[in-house]
């Protein structure tokens, strides 16, 4: 294959440019490699996407991506890295219904609240525990992640649950929290693979693929394997960690599709320098997006912290909010798509994952310097 590199000089094909939280875009040269290999019928008469998930080609395509995945991610041998179907919101559940063990003493979960995704995670896992707020972000602006200080972590806490990026307010955690002896579980649905992360420090990360990896219907976690002895009885078989180790992610069909897709976007990163080169790239995207906006003349607002800021969704809004609407119509015409904020938090949002190129960026750049430049 040949690599597009994320830099500068990667021409656009005359379509928009999609900013989307997720689905996101795909980068060009995966799109074009999934058309040709895994669409197209072979000697045998059947395409990639139409083999049995039982099959000797589709394990093998499976084994490839979870190669590729764990030296991408350098994850260390007493990890599991699984497939399986689903979004974030089944993991919401799973992680609970597979990490507590109260009659070991583990009853309680601990959750920090760092915006949107985290504190949904922690409604849908007060259904299966007792939950203590670890840490709050403060709420007010400059908006930022929790303090790494004076976490609360009682005992009996089964794990302690972080949203590494927080998609929909722009908030990520610009070091880890350290929670000792109490695994840290990460939902890294949007900031994974955009830079390097060091697994070492989890007991669990887990990642919806529709963000920053493939199409959705994929969620990836990857499981220190002392977590799963625990015996997590009421958990269902598809979303049973320890059941789904043991048989290779396949106790069911698995989102075969999009872990083909998957595969092909791993060999992609790698194409273009592994995780260090992708971050360098994302660093400088969104370096020079939150620049332009910080050098607006308060045209432009970006409301999170410089430090706690998000490379992967930079989230801004206008002075003033009446010309939002009329922001986002000439940015559509410029292909220049999906840029309107979730509806919780309003504004606007530049999602800038691995296969959005740096020439994307820039012609959203010259957007804004334009229409400030007109309206300001
Ligand atoms: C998008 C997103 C989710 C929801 O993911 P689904 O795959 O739609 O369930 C959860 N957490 C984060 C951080 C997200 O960005």
């Amino acid at each position: 294959m040949i690599p597009n590199p994320p830099g500068r000089g990667f021409a656009q094909n005359g379509a928009a440019w999609s900013f989307a939280a997720g689905p996101s875009r795909l980068p060009d040269a995966v799109l074009a490699r999934a058309g040709e290999t895994l669409f197209r019928r072979d000697a045998h008469g059947a395409a990639a996407i139409e083999r049995p998930f039982t099959g000797d080609d589709f394990r093998a395509a499976l084994a490839d991506a979870r190669t590729r995945l764990v030296r991408l991610l350098q994850v260390p041998e007493h990890y599991r890295v699984l497939f399986l179907a689903g979004g974030a919101m089944h993991q919401f559940a799973a992680v609970p219904m597979n990490l507590l063990d109260p009659a070991a003493g583990l009853g309680n979960a601990a959750y920090a609240d760092s915006g949107y995704w985290s504190r949904r995670a922690m409604q849908e896992a007060h259904r299966y525990a007792n939950v203590t707020v670890a840490a709050k972000h403060a709420g007010s602006t400059p908006l930022a992640a929790p303090s790494l200080s004076g976490w609360k972590l009682p005992q009996g806490s089964a794990y302690c649950h972080i949203t590494a990026n927080e998609t929909v307010d722009g908030i990520a955690y610009p070091v880890l929290p350290d929670t000792g002896e109490v695994p840290l579980v990460a939902d890294a649905t949007s900031c994974i693979l955009s830079a390097p992360l060091d697994i070492a420090k989890f007991g669990l990360v887990y990642a919806s693929a529709q963000k920053n990896i493939g199409p959705a219907g994929l969620t990836i976690v990857i499981v220190r394997e002392d977590l799963l002895r625990r015996p997590a009885t009421a958990a269902p078989s598809p979303l049973h960690y320890g059941v789904q180790a043991a048989q290779g992610s396949c106790v069911n069909t698995p989102p075969t599709l999009a872990i083909l897709v998957a595969g092909l976007v791993f060999e992609w990163i790698e194409q273009c320098g592994g995780l260090t080169a992708m971050a360098e790239v994302n660093r400088r995207k969104a370096a020079s997006l939150y620049r332009t906006i910080d050098e607006s003349d308060g045209f432009y607002i970006a409301p999170v912290a410089p430090a706690h800021r998000s490379i992967t969704n930079a989230r801004f809004h206008l002075a003033n909010d009446t010309l939002t609407d009329h922001f986002l119509d000439e940015a559509e015409r410029q292909g220049l798509a999906h840029l309107r904020g979730h509806p919780h938090v309003g504004g606007l949002r530049a999602s800038l994952y691995n296969a959005m190129p740096e020439a994307g960026v820039d012609a959203l750049i010259r957007f804004m310097t334009q229409f400030a430049r007109r309206y300001g």
